[in-house]
Parts: structure tokens; sequence; C-alpha cells
């Protein structure tokens, strides 16, 4: 048993399978990414993760318990999407201190937490701005402050740089990098860039056509490619 348990997925629509019978089990403080073309169905193995998509059969259990059935609210895992859709009208503190307050954290928790997440992701100065305000790589980084004020026990990210110009996502892939050997969470990855899954991950998980292809370390995925998808897809030396 690990952390996160991904036990015979599969997901399909109608009678469209796009996930076929995939285990993966991730250790706690693993960093995972799941990387493969588009379409391939990264985003509903991920949004399964997060309850956001219902699971057609098979399992996903956190610590050993199933989560099927169990509400996004109820899992104790924080999301951050490509398009992160920050409150408008609201502060940066107060974006980041909405979903601790519709959980009824009280607010000196609410604070002391936004203070050391706002020191951790150097947003400090910003807390009193708009989000129209902002930078894009600004924007991002409240929104990651946003997930890890909950704490969760499972942190989701759904090809959060791909919005990014190239020299930020450089950027904001070593902040992220950082902030997980600082915090070993326990992260599951999206992205169609192979660079960012050999650069970030502990663990790959290489898929297409709602396939696992290969999972293993980026030395092992590269070095040794399961067979002609992967090695052409992660450019592995022929
Ligand atoms: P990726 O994130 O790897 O680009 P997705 O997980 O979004 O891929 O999609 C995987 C497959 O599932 C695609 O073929 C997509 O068209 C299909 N798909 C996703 N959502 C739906 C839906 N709501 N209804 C029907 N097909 C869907
Ligand atoms: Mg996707």
């Amino acid at each position: 048993m690990g952390f996160l348990d991904i036990k015979q997925a599969t997901k399909s629509y109608g009678s469209l399978q796009v996930l076929h019978e995939t285990d993966i089990s991730v250790e706690e403080g693993e960093f995972l990414v799941l990387v493969g073309p588009s379409g391939c169905g990264k985003s509903t193995l991920l949004n399964m993760i997060a309850g956001l998509e219902d699971i057609t059969s098979g399992e996903i259990a956190i610590r050993g318990k199933s989560m099927n059935g169990v509400k996004p609210a109820d899992r104790n895992i924080a999301m951050v999407f490509q398009s992160y859709a920050l409150y408008p009208n609201m502060t940066v503190r107060g974006n980041i201190s909405f979903g601790m307050e519709m959980h009824g954290i009280q607010k000196p928790e609410r604070e002391k937490r936004i203070d050391q997440v706002s020191d951790l992701l150097q947003i400090s100065h910003l807390l009193d701005r708009k989000p129209g305000q902002l930078s894009g790589g600004q924007r991002q980084r409240v929104a990651m402050g946003r997930a890890l004020v909950r704490e969760p026990d499972v942190f989701l990210f759904d090809e959060p740089l791909s919005n990014l110009d190239a020299k930020l996502r450089v950027d904001m892939r070593t902040e992220i990098k950082k902030l997980h050997q600082k915090l070993g969470t326990t992260i599951v990855y999206v992205t169609h860039d192979q660079i960012e899954a050999l650069t970030l991950s502990t663990r790959i998980a290489v898929m297409f056509g709602g396939y696992v292809q290969q999972l293993g370390t980026p030395k092992e995925i590269y070095d040794n490619p399961a067979n002609m998808f992967v090695a052409g897809f992660m450019g592995s030396p022929s």
C-alpha cells in the first residue's frame, strides 16, 4: 500500500474508454509526473484523483481509505490548474484566505498560514493587491499559495506552467522543485513537456492512448524506454 493508490482505475464516457486499467502506487513525498501527448488521458486521471470526475471502475485510495464516492471537498487534496481562476474582486490575501474560511479555519490560524505561505512563495508584498495588478508569474504563485494553505495530503497540478512564457516557465519550474524539496508534499503533476517531466519528478508515468506505457524514475525512462512510443516521446538516445 502506498500513500495514494490508483488500482485498476478506468474511465469511460459512454462507449468511449479514455483510461484503461491503471495501477499506480504513489509514496508519501513523491513527485509523480503524468506525461504524454494531448488527449492521452492525463487530466482525466488527475480529475479522478481530485474527485472532479467519477471513476468508472477500480479504486483510488489515500492512506488506504477508498476515495470512491468521496466529494472533492472531503478529500484533502488541492489542485492548481492551467487557468488559475483567482477571484478578480478580492485581494490576494482574500483569495488565499477564502478556501480556509469555507473550511471553517479560524482567523488566527488563517493569518498564520497566509504569513508562512506568502513568505515561502515571496508574495508577502502583494497581499493587498487585486489579481489584475499582478503579472502571470505572480498570479501563478498566488494560485499555488491558495492551494498550499489548505495543507493538503496530495497536491495536484494540471499543466500549471503552460500559459507562461518560456523564461518564466523555467523559473517557476525551479520554484516548484524547491517547494517540493522544502515541504516534502506528495505531488501528482500533469504536463505534456518532457523536460518538465524529467527535471521535476521522482517518478514518471508516460501515457499514450489511455494507457500508462511506462512507470519509472526519470533515469529508467530515459535510459531504458519500454517501447518505441516512450523512446520517441521522451527523446531517448537510440
Ligand atoms: P489530456 O489531459 O492528456 O490532454 P484528457 O484526459 O483531457 O487528455 O482527455 C482524454 C480523452 O478523453 C480525450 O480523447 C478526450 O477527448 C476525452 N474526453 C475528455 N473529457 C471528455 C468528456 N467529458 N466526454 C467525452 N470525452 C471526453
Ligand atoms: Mg489535459
